[in-house]
C-alpha cells in the first residue's frame, strides 16, 4: 500500500540536517540507497539531491507499529518525519529517529543496475536505465562538478565583459564544409542541424564585441571512440579587437578559474571521484608548442613519424600523454588542416590557430579569424566551397567587421578530464552516439 504525500512537505534537504538540529523534528524525502534489517534494528540510508542521512529504526525506541510496518527496498521513494539525534559515525554526524515514514513509491525486487554503490554496473546497461543511474552517488558527483563548471565559465566570462548569445541550431545550408551534418525536414524543405556556432558567433562579435554561447551542436560522424558523441554541448567564445594570442590568455585563465571554483565548491565531489589530487590548479601560462615542435617531440621521443600536413593520430596523442600530461597548447597548425575562416600566418603554409590539449585529449580548437571580405571569399574558393552559398554570411563583412578570434570547447570532454572518466558518455546525461538514440 502506497502512502499519500498529503500535506507533508520537506523541511530540509539532507545536507542541512546537522548536529545543530539535535532534538528538532524534520521532514525529509528521497530514495533509499541502502536498507538493512538486523532483526531488532533497521537502517535506512536516505539520499536526496544533496547527499544522504541515516534513519535508525530500533525496536522499543520507535512505536511497535512503525517498526513492524517498515519493509523497504532499494530506491523506494519515501518521506520521513523524525527527530535529529547526534551520532558521530553516521553521515553528517547525525541519525534520524522516525516518528512516521511514508512510502510514496516502490521498486521491483531486483533493480536493473547496482544502486548501492558497491559495484559499478556496465556502462551500456546504466545508460539504458539512465534516470535511475543518474541517482548514484558517483553520477551525483560528476554532474555536480558539471554544474559548477558551467557556472564558473559563465561567471568568468561575464566578469570579462562577454555577452551570452544564442544562435540557431536549425540551419538552411551546409555551412562550414568539413564535418558531416544531420539533415532534417523543415516543413517541405531539407534543413540541417548545426555543426557549430562558428559563423553566427563571428557575426555577433561585430555587434557585442565579446560573445559566448554554451549550446548543442551536432556531428553526424559514425565515430566509435571514447571521446566522440553525435550531440555535443560546446562553449563557443569569440572576441573582437583581438587575435589568437589574446584568446590563449583568456582561455588559460578561464581553465584556471573553473578548476579553482570546482575545488572551492565541489571538493567533496572531487574526493568521491578520487580526483582531488589530480584536478589541481594548473600552472598558468600553459606551455605552448607549435604543431611542428609537437611533430618533432613525437618523432624523437615516441619514434612515430608524422608528415607535415597530417593530423596527429589518436595513438600518438595517447603516447604523448606520458610526456605532456597537463594542459598545453599546440599552435600554428598547417593551413591545409584548417577551415576557411582561419587566418593564415605570415608564411601561409601555417595558420593562426591552436588546440588546447589536456594530456591525450583535445579540449578546444580556436584561432584568429579572417575579417577581410575579399580574403574570406578567396579562402572559400581555395577550400573548394562556393562563395555564393556563403553570401548571407560574407555580406556581414561589408559592414565594418572588426578583427576577431575565438575558440570552441567541448564541455563533455573537459568534464571527462576533470572527473577522470574513461568514456565521454559518462559525462553526458543522455548521450547520443551512432547506436544510441534512446533514452
Ligand atoms: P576531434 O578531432 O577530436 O574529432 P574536432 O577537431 O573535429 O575534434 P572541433 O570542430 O575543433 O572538433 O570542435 C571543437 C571542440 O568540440 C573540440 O575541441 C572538442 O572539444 C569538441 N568536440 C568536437 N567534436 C566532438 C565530438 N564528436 N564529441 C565530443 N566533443 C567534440
Ligand atoms: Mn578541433
Amino acid at each position: 500500500m502506497l502512502d499519500d504525500m498529503g500535506n507533508w512537505r520537506k523541511t530540509h534537504y539532507t545536507k542541512d540536517v546537522t548536529s545543530d538540529l539535535e532534538g528538532q523534528e524534520v521532514i525529509l524525502g528521497g530514495w533509499i540507497r541502502n536498507y538493512r534489517d538486523l532483526g531488532g534494528l533497521k537502517f535506512i540510508i536516505l539520499q536526496d539531491k544533496y547527499g544522504e542521512r541515516q534513519i535508525t529504526i530500533k525496536k522499543g525506541v520507535v512505536s511497535d507499529q512503525l517498526f513492524e510496518n517498515v519493509k523497504m527496498g532499494y530506491q523506494y521513494c519515501i518521506m520521513i518525519k523524525g527527530k535529529v539525534k547526534i551520532f558521530k559515525k553516521a553521515p553528517g554526524g547525525v541519525e534520524i529517529i522516525p516518528d512516521k515514514i511514508k512510502t510514496l513509491n516502490v521498486t521491483p525486487n531486483k533493480l536493473p543496475i547496482d544502486m548501492t554503490g558497491e559495484t559499478i554496473s556496465e556502462l551500456d546497461l546504466r545508460l539504458n536505465n539512465r534516470a535511475l543511474d543518474l541517482r548514484s552517488l558517483r553520477n551525483q558527483a560528476i554532474f555536480r562538478i558539471r554544474g559548477e563548471l558551467l557556472k564558473a565559465i559563465r561567471e568568468f566570462l561575464h566578469e570579462h565583459d562577454f555577452t551570452e548569445i544564442t544562435t540557431p541550431k536549425i540551419i538552411g545550408s551546409a555551412t562550414e564544409g568539413g564535418t558531416e551534418l544531420f539533415p532534417i525536414m523543415y516543413f517541405d524543405r531539407e534543413a540541417f542541424l548545426t555543426q557549430s556556432a562558428q559563423l553566427y558567433k563571428e557575426q555577433l562579435s561585430g555587434v557585442y564585441e565579446r560573445v559566448y554561447e554554451i549550446s548543442h551542436c551536432y556531428r553526424a560522424e559514425k565515430s566509435h571512440t571514447k571521446r566522440h558523441l553525435c550531440e555535443i554541448y560546446v562553449l563557443d567564445v569569440e572576441m573582437a579587437f583581438a587575435d589568437m594570442h589574446d584568446v590563449l590568455k583568456l582561455l588559460e585563465n578561464l581553465v584556471y578559474h573553473a578548476i579553482k571554483r570546482i575545488r572551492e565548491n565541489q571538493f567533496e565531489a572531487l574526493k568521491f571521484l578520487k580526483m582531488e589530487n589530480v584536478t589541481v590548479l594548473p600552472e598558468v601560462p600553459f606551455p605552448r608548442y607549435t604543431y611542428e615542435e609537437i611533430l618533432d617531440i613525437i618523432e624523437k621521443k615516441l619514434d612515430i613519424k608524422i608528415e607535415f600536413g597530417e593530423d596527429i593520430p589518436t595513438e600518438a596523442y595517447r603516447k604523448l600523454d606520458q610526456i605532456l600530461p597537463g594542459y598545453y597548447y599546440i599552435t600554428h597548425w598547417p593551413m591545409s588542416l584548417k577551415p576557411f575562416y582561419i587566418q593564415p600566418s605570415k608564411d601561409s603554409k601555417y595558420s593562426e590557430s591552436f588546440d588546447l590539449q589536456k594530456g591525450w585529449l583535445e579540449l578546444t580548437s580556436g584561432g584568429t579569424r579572417v575579417h577581410n571580405k575579399e580574403q574570406l571569399i578567396n579562402a572559400l574558393k581555395e577550400k573548394g566551397l562556393n562563395p555564393e552559398s556563403f553570401d548571407p554570411h560574407t555580406r556581414v563583412f561589408d559592414f565594418g567587421m572588426p578583427p576577431h578570434a575565438g575558440f570552441g570547447l567541448g564541455i563533455a570532454r573537459w568534464l571527462t578530464i576533470l572527473c577522470g572518466l574513461d568514456d565521454i558518455r559518462e559525462a553526458v546525461m543522455y548521450p547520443r552516439t551512432p547506436e544510441r538514440l534512446i533514452p
